[in-house]
């Protein structure tokens, strides 16, 4: 039975465990959010079957860097099998705080994966001079980033254009870049779609794209299917919205399989030993558009883990 005829007789992704490549945990203090406990978010994740929920704290970018990365942990403990840790980094603080802000997440949790900048909020361009090392730090120890990314919008949202974004990941080539939102509206997604194609280690995810009223039949004419993430934004918004966009829409199930968990399966393999340890059997461990894996930051993570000294 193909995806779509069994979402649509009411079986869910019953064949298909879905990773989700961007949400949250915390509360918010802009905007209602129905139930943000963690109880609830792991709800959402079993009603759509989604796996493995890659998440990052609210907080943290918001006013307490610290305490909310520590949210991310509490959700870890919560539920081991099911939330993988992005550690949030605000360019405002000191890059002292920072780089031991990294190396306490990643020894206090093998499923921390990689770093979240936000940079609309902290109101800091994704380009300029203070999130430069927070880029070095990822590439040092944890070679996955997940940058908000939007293009138009208030004022704040030129911090972080798919253009800007775009050019940190040519400046990091061995730094994975998933743009979050896939640039929010439908100018923002054609040009994530256009960079993704050019830079190979750029990628982007749907949550919220849903805003750019840009149908996924008529993105992937654009974007390369290797390259769109399945994502939700949790609690912020529901699961519901991209898994039917991406179940109900008339592509290959072939394809839906990549978007929905085989691409952020491949990038966690990739960027992360979790990743690498947890789907070596069935993921070949190569990266996009790179010749050698040899020295890379992926390998660094692994080093840090093995040697608790460093
Ligand atoms: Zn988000």
């Amino acid at each position: 039975m193909s995806i779509r005829d069994a979402l649509a007789a009411g079986l869910g992704f019953r064949d298909l465990a879905l990773i989700d490549a961007h949400a949250h945990v915390g509360r918010w203090g802009s905007f209602y959010m129905a139930d943000p406990s963690l109880i609830q978010l792991v709800r959402e994740l079993d009603r759509f079957n989604i796996e493995l929920c890659c998440v990052t704290s609210l907080l943290a970018f918001s006013v307490d860097m610290p305490r909310g990365n520590d949210e991310v942990l509490e959700a870890i403990r919560f539920a081991p099998d099911r939330f993988l840790g992005y550690v949030s980094l605000v360019p405002h603080q000191p890059l002292a705080d920072c780089r031991r802000e990294v190396q306490r997440m990643l020894d206090a949790s093998d499923r921390i994966i990689g770093l979240k900048f936000h940079p609309m909020w902290n109101n800091y361009p994704i380009n300029g001079d203070l999130y430069q090392p927070l880029w070095e730090l990822a590439a040092e120890f944890c070679p996955l980033v997940l940058v908000h990314c939007w293009l138009g919008g208030e004022e704040p949202e030129a911090n972080n254009t798919p253009d800007k974004v775009a050019q940190m990941a040519a400046r990091y080539p061995g730094v994975t870049v998933i743009m979050g939102h896939s640039g929010g509206s439908r100018a923002g997604q054609l040009q994530c779609a256009e960079l993704c194609r050019r830079r190979p280690n750029l990628y982007m995810d749907l949550c919220g794209s849903e805003f750019g009223n840009l149908w996924i039949e008529r993105l992937l004419e654009h974007a390369p299917a290797d390259k769109v993430l399945f994502a939700t934004d949790i609690p912020f918004l529901g699961a519901g919205s991209p898994a039917g966009r991406v179940g109900y829409a008339a592509i290959d199930d072939a394809i839906k399989r990549k978007i929905l968990r085989v691409n952020m399966e491949r990038i966690l393999a990739t960027c992360t030993r979790w990743g690498r340890d947890r789907f070596r059997s069935s993921t070949p461990l190569t990266r996009h558009g790179l010749t050698s894996t040899a020295n890379q930051p992926a390998l660094q993570m692994g080093t840090h883990h093995d040697n608790p000294d460093q």
